[in-house]
């Protein structure tokens, strides 16, 4: 798709780490899907992967812990 930041450059399939804020817990997810613009490096992520994201972010929280390190795996 065409980048919505720069209007010039073209998203291409590409991976990237994605670090949430949940109180006292910080989860990072590495290589989530996204799409990254070939001209500015914009990365735009589909919005059921950021659900499921935010979702694990929540179960994390809940279970008390204060890091955690993933691979993200599509469901
Ligand atoms: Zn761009």
């Amino acid at each position: 798709m065409k980048c919505m930041i720069c209007k010039s450059g073209e998203t291409v399939d590409g991976k990237t780490i994605v670090t949430l804020n949940r109180e006292e817990t910080v989860i990072v997810f590495k290589s989530v899907p996204c799409q990254v613009c070939n001209n500015c490096g914009e990365k735009y992520i589909e919005q059921n992967i950021t659900e499921s994201l935010l979702n694990i972010a929540e179960e994390v929280n809940s279970s008390g812990v204060q890091v955690d390190i993933r691979e993200y795996k599509a469901a």
